[in-house]
């Protein structure tokens, strides 16, 4: 793998681009925003500095790891030289339909098409080009430099060399992948999702409150976090928005989001980033306001 891309350096395109960086490989980071450009950038400088006072990394192997990420706002310029092309823009359908279409139509004969999607169908992207046995899920977790699962997402049509060499390249970035067929949800969310959804049902019914819904799964079942500050911190209305993808793509009603979940997320109630989901969150941070922490 000579040069790679990664497309969209929001939260999981920074940390893409941090780890394939690090583990040696030029990346050509790409935005349609160049403030987004800016602080991912910022990030990454950041997260690796952190790296270094922990002493994982050297402050030698951070500069040169710096100086293999360059940035632009121009997406057939920064995918032209590369073997391998990350995508990891806003989950919308028909936006990663518009990037595949265009990446496919720029790249060099090969070039492996990556997509970070958390739920859209890769077979589906694949869809989008002239290749779609290049086309390939590569979910990584966030935070992507701490992490270390890779769910590896074989589209109808994805070669076998193809979800080889990404798998091979996973473990050259320190992290452990695994192999699955695409289906809705994959196998991450296929499961999370529902015990979110259950969760939020026990919380809607009235079986529970939220501190003790989360009481019982952090000490009784050793998640480190309980599913309703995990569903805060995903996002809520990215966590309704992949219940309603299972939801369709298996047509069973066991899948159908909690009305409580629909409705807060109608509310603009989404979580860490908007400061209030099943808990309270100190503006622009993921600390729990203190009412919610001593409780
Ligand atoms: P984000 O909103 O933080 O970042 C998305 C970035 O894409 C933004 O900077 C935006 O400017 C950019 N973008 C939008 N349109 C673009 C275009 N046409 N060309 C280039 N860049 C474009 O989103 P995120 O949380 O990083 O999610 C990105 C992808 O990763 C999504 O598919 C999401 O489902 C997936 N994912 C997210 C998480 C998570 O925990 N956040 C985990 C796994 C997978």
């Amino acid at each position: 793998m000579k040069q790679a891309a990664v497309i969209g350096s929001g939260t999981m395109g920074n940390g893409i681009a941090h780890v394939l960086s690090q583990a040696g490989i030029p990346v050509s980071l790409i935005d349609i925003s160049e403030d987004a450009l800016k602080k991912a950038l910022a990030t990454i400088d950041k997260n690796m500095g952190r790296q270094v006072e922990k002493g994982v990394l050297t402050d030698e192997a951070r500069k040169k790891a710096m100086a293999n990420i360059t940035t632009t706002t121009f997406l057939t310029e920064g995918i032209k030289e590369a073997d391998l092309v990350v995508e990891a823009a806003t989950e919308n359908v028909d936006l990663k339909l518009k990037i595949f279409r265009e990446v496919d139509a720029n790249t060099k004969p090969g070039t492996i098409l990556a997509s970070n999607t958390s739920s859209i169908s890769i077979t589906k992207i694949a869809s989008a080009t002239k290749s779609p046995e290049n086309v390939i899920g590569m979910h990584f977790m966030n935070p992507v430099p701490v992490m270390k699962l890779v769910e590896v997402i074989r589209g109808y049509a994805t070669s076998d060399a193809v979800t080889q060499t990404i798998m091979d390249l996973s473990r050259k970035l320190g992290k452990v992948p695994v192999e699955v067929n695409d289906y809705p949800g994959f196998v991450a969310n296929r499961i999370l999702m529902p015990m979110i959804n259950e969760a939020i049902y026990s919380l809607y019914e009235g079986v529970a409150g939220v501190y003790e819904i989360d009481t019982v799964m952090k000490l009784g079942m050793a998640h480190p976090m309980g599913p309703l500050q995990l569903a805060d911190f995903i996002g809520l209305d990215t966590c309704l928005s992949i219940l309603n993808v299972l939801h369709q793509g298996f047509g069973n009603p066991k899948y159908a989001p909690c009305p409580l979940l629909v409705n807060m997320v109608q509310a603009g109630h989404h979580g860490v980033k908007s400061g209030q989901g099943f808990f309270k969150y100190t503006p622009g941070s993921k600390d729990l306001v203190v009412a919610d922490r001593f409780r």
